[in-house]
C-alpha cells in the first residue's frame, strides 16, 4: 500500500474515529492470532471461512492457531476473559487486518482490512437502529453514494430450527441440482446454501421457503421496531428475506450495505445481532450486535465516486544552495513548523544543483518553493516562488516569512 493509496486510508480512518466518538464507541485492540478453535466455535463449522478460508497452523507445541478471519470472535473472547460482561455494557470499535484464503480479485484479498464495531449487552432494537444510522452517517461524511441497505431477521435459533427443517426437505427434493458445496451443507447446515455465490444455484434458491414465514413473535416485534426506527430517521432500506449472512452466530437482525459500483464484490459493510455467541463461548448470556466494513471496498468506492482524500504532498519545498544555506534552511524550516504546525514543509536534504532541486520541488507536488542561496543569506531574505500559478516570485525577509506564506497559501492550502 503505497503513499498515494495510503492517503485514502487516512481519510477513512480519521472519519471513522470522529464518527465513533460521536456515538460513544471506544477503541479496543485484539490479537491477530487466536486459537483456531475459537473461530470454529464462533463462526461455525459449515461456513466458507472455517471450511476452506482460514490460515491455520500448528505452533511448536501442536496447538492450532489461526490468523483471524474476522474480529468479533476475538473481541468477545477478550471481553469474557477480562470479565467485562458482568452487568456491564460496552460499545467497541477496532480496525485491522483480517485473513481469508480466498481467490484474490478486485475487492477480494487474502489479507484485507476491516473496521469492526460491536455493542455488547444491548438487546435492541434501538441499538440495531442506531448502528445502522451510524453507518449511514459514515457514508454521508465520506461523500459515498450508490449504497443500498438490505435488512432481514433470522429469528431465534428455535425458530430457525423449524425453518432449517423446511429447507432441508426442499433442498433434499432437489438434491441432484445442488453443487458440491451445497450438497455438503445440506446435512450440515442447509441455511448456508442460501449464501451460495454460485449463479447456477440462484433459481433453486429463489424457490426455497422463506425464513420470514417461520419467524417467532418476539423476533417479529423486534424487527418491526427496527423498521419503525429506520422509517422515523428517514433511512431507506429493502427487506431481503434471503439475506442470511456467511457466519453461523447471527440471530434476529442482519443487514448489509451493498453497492452496484464494484462489480461482484458488492457487499461493503455487513453485520447483525448475535445474542447467543457470548454464552456459546463461555461468557454470561449477553445480547450483542456488530458489523464490519471492508476497508478496501469502501476505498475503491470512494475512488470510483471521486470522493476526496487528504494530500500528503508538501505545500512548501525548501531549495538550499550551498552549505551555509543548508544550515540556516534547516533552522528556518523548524521555525515554520513551530509557528504553522499544520504546514507541510519538505527540505531538500543532501544538496545538489539548484536545477535538480527545482525538479524535485516540482515533482513533490509543493505549491511553493522557498529558495535560499548565498546572496539571500547575506541579506537575511528568502525567495518565495509559486510553483503552480503564474504569480511572481517575491523576496521576503526571514522575519516576514510566516506572514508571507500565510498570504500565499490562503485559499489554496
Ligand atoms: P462476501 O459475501 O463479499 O464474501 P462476507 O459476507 O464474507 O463478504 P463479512 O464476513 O461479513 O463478509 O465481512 C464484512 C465485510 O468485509 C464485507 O462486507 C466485505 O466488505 C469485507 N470483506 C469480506 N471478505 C473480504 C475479502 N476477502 N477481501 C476484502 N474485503 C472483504
Ligand atoms: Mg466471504
Amino acid at each position: 500500500m503505497l503513499p498515494e493509496e495510503a492517503r485514502w486510508w487516512h481519510r477513512l480512518e480519521t472519519t471513522a474515529r470522529t464518527l465513533f466518538a460521536q456515538y460513544g464507541y471506544r477503541e479496543i485492540r485484539v490479537p491477530v492470532l487466536e486459537r483456531t478453535q475459537l473461530f470454529k466455535r464462533a463462526i461455525g463449522e459449515y461456513t466458507d471461512i472455517v471450511e476452506k478460508e482460514m490460515f491455520a497452523f500448528d505452533d511448536r507445541d501442536g496447538l492450532s492457531l489461526a490468523l483471524r478471519p474476522e474480529a468479533t470472535a476475538g473481541i468477545v473472547r477478550a471481553a469474557i476473559s477480562n470479565g467485562l460482561l458482568h452487568n456491564q455494557r460496552h460499545r467497541f470499535f477496532t480496525f485491522g487486518p483480517m485473513f481469508r484464503g480466498e481467490r484474490p480479485q478486485k475487492g477480494r484479498y487474502r489479507q484485507f482490512h476491516q473496521i469492526d464495531v460491536e455493542a455488547l449487552g444491548y438487546d435492541g432494537p434501538d441499538v440495531d437502529a442506531e448502528m445502522i444510522l451510524l453507518t449511514a452517517r459514515l457514508w454521508r461524511m465520506l461523500g459515498i453514494e450508490r449504497v443500498r441497505l438490505e435488512i432481514n431477521s433470522l429469528g431465534t435459533p428455535e425458530a430457525r430450527a423449524g425453518y432449517r427443517a423446511a429447507l432441508h426437505q426442499y433442498f433434499s427434493e432437489h438434491e441432484s441440482a445442488l453443487d458440491a458445496d451445497s450438497k455438503r451443507r445440506l446435512s450440515g447446515n442447509p441455511l448456508r446454501i442460501l449464501d451460495s455465490k454460485n449463479p447456477e444455484m440462484a433459481t433453486l434458491i429463489g424457490g426455497a421457503p422463506l425464513l420470514t414465514d417461520y419467524l417467532d413473535e418476539g423476533s417479529r416485534i423486534h424487527f418491526q421496531g427496527l423498521c419503525a426506527r429506520l422509517d422515523e430517521a428517514g433511512v431507506a432500506y429493502v427487506v431481503n428475506p434471503r439475506l442470511v449472512r456467511g457466519l453461523d452466530y447471527y440471530s434476529r437482525t442482519v443487514f448489509e450495505w451493498v453497492t452496484d459500483a464494484l462489480g461482484s464484490q458488492n457487499a461493503v459493510c455487513s453485520g447483525g445481532r448475535y445474542d447467543g455467541l457470548v454464552a456459546q463461548l463461555g461468557g454470561p448470556p449477553t445480547p450483542a450486535i456488530g458489523w464490519a466494513l471492508g476497508m478496501e471496498r469502501v476505498i475503491l468506492l470512494m475512488q470510483a465516486l471521486a470522493c476526496d482524500a487528504p494530500s500528503q504532498d508538501p505545500q512548501v519545498y525548501v531549495v538550499l544552495a550551498g552549505p551555509a544555506a543548508m544550515a540556516t534552511g534547516l533552522q528556518l524550516a523548524e521555525r515554520l513548523r513551530n509557528e504553522m504546525p499544520d504546514l507541510r514543509v519538505e527540505v531538500d536534504l543532501g544538496g545538489g544543483s539548484i536545477k535538480s532541486q527545482f525538479k524535485k520541488a516540482d515533482k513533490s507536488g509543493a505549491l511553493l518553493a522557498l529558495v535560499l542561496g548565498d546572496d539571500e543569506l547575506a541579506k537575511q531574505v528568502i525567495s518565495v516562488k509559486p510553483l503552480r500559478s503564474g504569480l511572481e516570485q517575491e523576496t521576503v525577509s526571514f522575519v516576514d516569512l510566516v506572514a508571507a506564506l500565510k498570504k500565499h497559501l490562503v485559499g489554496i492550502a
